[in-house]
C-alpha cells in the first residue's frame, strides 16, 4: 500500500542530530516527519527529574563553547555551571593532586601524529613513548578509554591527533560545563508547539526503499506492522552501531543495499561506557583534600577509575565512570554487580570500608546503553585508517539518503551533543539547496 502524504524529508531518529535537522527544515517551511523508535525524544540525552538535581543517564557536559548548543540553552533561559578542572589521583593508598597535569599530559598529546604515512593504534603509539612518568601514561590511557569510550587497541592515532588539533583551534575548547536544568528538556522543547505534528514516537523504522524518484520508509508500531511513509529525501540519524549491526529490533533494511556505506562504516567503532550516579547520605569525600574535590582518578587497571562530584554545586551525588573495554565487559553484569565493583574502587580511593559506603548509600541510578537496542553503545570513535574508503560518509547516496549523527561529526566533535547537532544542521542546509 502506498503512503498517501508525501513529505519533503523523513528523518529517522529524534536525538540531537534528528531534532536539529527537523528544526532547520521545518523552519524553512519544508514538510518534515521524524520517526523515532522510543517513546521519548532526546536519544542518548536522557534526564530523569530528581529533587536534588536532574539525573543525567546520557550526556551530562557541554565540552567547550559551541554556539549551536549554547544558543539552544540560552533561548530557553537555561544556564550552566563550570566544572572546576581539579584532579586527584590515587597513588599508593592516597589521593594526591597531579602536579603539572596539563603540561605532562600536553607532552603526550603533542607527540600524536595527525599525518602519518601509516596510521597505527594508540596502543602501538604508547609503546614508542619513552621517559613518560607512569601516572601520566596511565592518565592518558584513562582519558582515551574514559573520555572517548575507546579501546586503545582499536582507536587510530591519526583521528585522535586530528581531534586534539581541531580542539586547540576552538574557542574555549577545554572547559566542561553542566546545564543546570534537565539536559533533555532543551531538546524536548526545541521544536516548540510543532513537536507533536512532526515527531512520530514508537515508530521503529524497519525498511528504507529508495530510488531516484522517492523514498519509502516502513515502520512497526505497537499496534501495527508495516506503516509506510513517503518522502523526497531521508536523513538517517540512528547511532553508528545500529547501522553496523543486525540487532533484530533496530536493524534497518535498505533496498537497494548501501554497499558503499557498509564499507565506509568499517573505519568506525562504537565506544562503551558505564556510569553510576550514587546518592549518599553525607559528603564524606570533602574531607579527603584541602582543595575542593572535583575529579578523582585511579589507574586504568581499576574498574570505575574516574569519579566526579557535582562541584561547584554542593550535593551528595558522586558519579562513577568507566569507559572502554571494561565498560563493554560489564555490559552483561547486573546493575548491582556494577555498583559493587564501583564501590570497591571508591573504598580504595577514600579509605572508607565498603560497609561504610553501603550504609551511607541512599540510592543509585544507572543505564546500560550497550544493551539498549536503539543505541548499542555510548558513542563512536574512529579506528586505525587502513585504506581510504571509496565513499565519503558525509556525502549523500544518490542525493536521496543522508547520514547525520555524532559519528559523522568532525573529529573534535565526534561523540558529542554539539557534534551531532552540527551534522543535523549541515545536512538540513544541503537538502535545502536541493529542494
Ligand atoms: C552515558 C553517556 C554519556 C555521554 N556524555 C556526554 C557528554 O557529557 N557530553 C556530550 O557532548 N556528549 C555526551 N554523550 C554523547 C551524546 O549523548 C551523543 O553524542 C549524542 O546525544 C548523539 O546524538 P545523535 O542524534 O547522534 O544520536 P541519538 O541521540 O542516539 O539519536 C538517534 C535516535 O535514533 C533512534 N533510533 C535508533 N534505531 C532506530 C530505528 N530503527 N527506528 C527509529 N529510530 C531509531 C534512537 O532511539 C535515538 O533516539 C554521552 C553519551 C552517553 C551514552
Amino acid at each position: 500500500m502506498a503512503a498517501s502524504k508525501i513529505y519533503d524529508v523523513i528523518i529517522v531518529g529524534a536525538g540531537a542530530a534528528g531534532l536539529t535537522c527537523a528544526r532547520h527544515l521545518s523552519g524553512a517551511g519544508k514538510k518534515v516527519c521524524v520517526l523515532e523508535a522510543r517513546d521519548r525524544v532526546g536519544g542518548r540525552i536522557y534526564s530523569l527529574p530528581h529533587d536534588i538535581e536532574p539525573i543525567e543517564l546520557g550526556a551530562e557536559f557541554l565540552h567547550g563553547v559551541h554556539p549551536i548548543l549554547d544558543d539552544l540553552i540560552q533561548e530557553q533561559n537555561g544556564s550552566f555551571v563550570t566544572a572546576p578542572e581539579k584532579h586527584l589521583f590515587l597513588k599508593g593508598r592516597r589521593l594526591v593532586p597531579l602536579k603539572n597535569f596539563d603540561k605532562e599530559f600536553g607532552k603526550i598529546i603533542n607527540k600524536l601524529n595527525a599525518n602519518p604515512k601509516n596510521d597505527r593504534s594508540v596502543a602501538d603509539f604508547l609503546k614508542t613513548l619513552k621517559n613518560v612518568p607512569d601516572e601520566y601514561r596511565q592518565s592518558f590511557v584513562a582519558y582515551v578509554e574514559g573520555f572517548q569510550g575507546a579501546d586503545i587497541e582499536l582507536i587510530g592515532e591519526k583521528s585522535l591527533a586530528l581531534a586534539e588539533q581541531e580542539d586547540e583551534g576552538e574557542i574555549g575548547g577545554d572547559g566542561a560545563f553542566r546545564p543546570l536544568q534537565r539536559y533533555a528538556s532543551y531538546f524536548e522543547n526545541m521544536l516548540g508547539q510543532k513537536i507533536n505534528a512532526l515527531v512520530h514516537l514508537q515508530h521503529i523504522v524497519k525498511k528504507i526503499e529508495w530510488s531516484q524518484k522517492h523514498v519509502i520508509v516502513t515502520t512497526n508500531t505497537k499496534e501495527k506492522q508495516g506503516v509506510r511513509f513517503q518522502a523526497r529525501h531521508v536523513v538517517v540519524t540512528v547511532p553508528l552501531a545500529v547501522l553496523q549491526n543486525n540487532q533484530p529490533l533496530s536493524r534497518i533494511e535498505f533496498a537497494p543495499a548501501l554497499t558503499e556505506i557498509t564499507e565506509a562504516l568499517q573505519g568506525y567503532h562504537m565506544g562503551h561506557v558505564q556510569r553510576i550516579i550514587f546518592e549518599f547520605k553525607e559528603r564524606f569525600w570533602e574531607k579527603l583534600s584541602k582543595e575542593p574535590v572535583v575529579f578523582m582518578r585511579a589507574g586504568p587497571d581499576h574498574y570505575f577509575p574516574t569519579w566526579w562530584t557535582k562541584k561547584p554545586i554542593h550535593n551528595n551525588i558522586l558519579i562513577a565512570w568507566q569507559g572502554g573495554p571494561k565498560a563493554w565487559e560489564m555490559a552483561t553484569w547486573t546493575s548491582q554487580e556494577r555498583a559493587f565493583k564501583a564501590l570497591s574502587t571508591l573504598s580504595k580511593m577514600t579509605r572508607k570500608s565498603q560497609n561504610y559506603l553501603i550504609e551511607n548509600l541512599e540510592t543509585y541510578y544507572t543505564y546500560n546503553w550497550s544493551r539498549d537496542p536503539f543505541s548499542l553503545g555510548a558513542y563512536s570513535y574512529t579506528g586505525v585508517e587502513r585504506k581510504k574508503s571509496r565513499h565519503r560518509i558525509t556525502e549523500p547516496i544518490q542525493e536521496k539518503i543522508w547520514l547525520a549523527g555524532e559519528a559523522f561529526a568532525k573529529k573534535s566533535s565526534q561523540g558529542t551533543v554539539h557534534g551531532a547537532m552540527e551534522t543535523g544542521r549541515q545536512v538540513a542546509a544541503s537538502i535545502l539547496k536541493k529542494l
